[in-house]
């Protein structure tokens, strides 16, 4: 048995200093990701700072139109905010969709993007897995992969993010807010998730004693449109082998605006930019949606087990950019 201490911070000065006296330590909001993991010896943490005193669960309109949503915004509040439901319904359902109703109940929105990979070889705690020790190899790239990655890929690691909302807010354009000991800085969450490369255990460009204190969605007329679709073994508590954000605009049958990401197939929340740049000046109709959704997956490496991402995916973006079209949620 591994010793574990705890302390509760009061304040977002007491939570970094906290952190910074113990190199060991990481932050513990609701617990359903970090708790795990310490039960199952993935994480090494030594020392659990407490930050559910915090300040940090305001969900706000913005004055310049946008959304801010805190750090310890539980999942399940979020999701129904009414502010949310109307003005970035790919946000809603996104988390709707996700986990089950006890665990959107207990789960922050800032521990929701940086949760773990759920590619079982790094959770039997046994397995080769570059990210759990760093060298060891990664057993996924000849074994069970069929939930793994196909675009974002390295020699290294082929595992997924496993969040939906995350999806939905990178198509967004969200932005998260971070402090530390520097002071505050924003990182487009694009920018927020690392392809793994050749160090996989790297996951996210912020230090362990950094501390997420808010996202912002920036105020877009398409995101009203946006509808998040995902495809699963199961239709309840089940992570997605694919799932899409969408959302288009369309002026006189011409696509004038259009947002695309994609969940279960991307080493990160995937944003399609490549199709969306295809989308944008053509035709709103479902052969160029499926030359968009074409264009995205042309450099995908499949595995043995995963090959079928390749067209469910496609399949994914066109209906999620039909249903953007034609208001269509589910
Ligand atoms: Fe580990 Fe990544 Fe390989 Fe899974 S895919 S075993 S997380 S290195």
């Amino acid at each position: 048995m591994r010793p574990l201490t705890y302390s509760r911070a009061a304040d977002i000065e007491d939570a970094l200093a906290l952190a910074a006296a113990s190199p060991g330590s990481a932050f513990l909001a609701g617990g359903t990701n970090e708790v795990d993991l310490i039960r199952a010896g993935i994480s090494r943490s030594e020392h659990l700072v407490d930050i559910n005193d915090l300040p940090l669960s305001g969900i706000e309109d913005l004055p310049d139109g946008g959304l801010h949503i805190g750090a310890l915004a539980r999942m399940s509040d979020v999701a129904r905010t009414p502010s949310v439901v109307q003005r970035y319904p790919a946000i809603s359902r996104a988390l709707l969709l996700s986990a089950s109703q006890q665990l959107r109940n207990m789960a922050s929105l800032a521990g929701n993007l940086r949760q773990r990979t759920r590619c079982g070889y790094l959770r039997d705690g046994v397995s080769p897995c570059n990210k759990r020790e760093p060298g060891s190899g990664c057993a996924a790239l000849d074994g069970w992969n069929r939930g793994h990655a196909i675009l974002g890929t390295s020699e290294h690691c082929i595992a997924t993010h496993p969040s939906d909302v995350a999806v939905a807010l990178v198509a967004l354009d969200a932005v998260v807010r971070i402090v530390g000991r520097d002071g505050e800085r924003a990182i487009a969450l694009d920018d927020f998730f690392l392809l793994p490369g050749d160090t996989p255990e790297v996951e996210h460009p912020i230090s362990r004693d950094e501390l997420i204190v808010g996202i912002e969605v920036p105020a877009a007329a398409i995101a009203r449109r946006s509808v998040y679709l995902k495809f699963r073994d199961r239709q309840s508590f089940e992570f997605a082998l694919v799932s899409v954000a969408a959302a288009i605009e369309v002026d006189d049958g011409v696509v004038t605006g259009a947002r695309l990401a994609l969940g279960g197939v991307g080493t990160k929340p995937w944003r399609a930019r490549r199709a969306e740049a295809v989308l944008i000046g053509g035709p709103a109709d479902a052969a160029a949606f499926r030359r968009a959704a074409a264009a995205e997956l042309r450099d995908a490496v499949v595995r043995e087990h995963n090959a079928f991402k390749v067209e469910l995916a496609q399949r994914a973006m066109v209906r999620g950019l039909i249903h953007s079209l034609t208001g269509r949620q589910s």
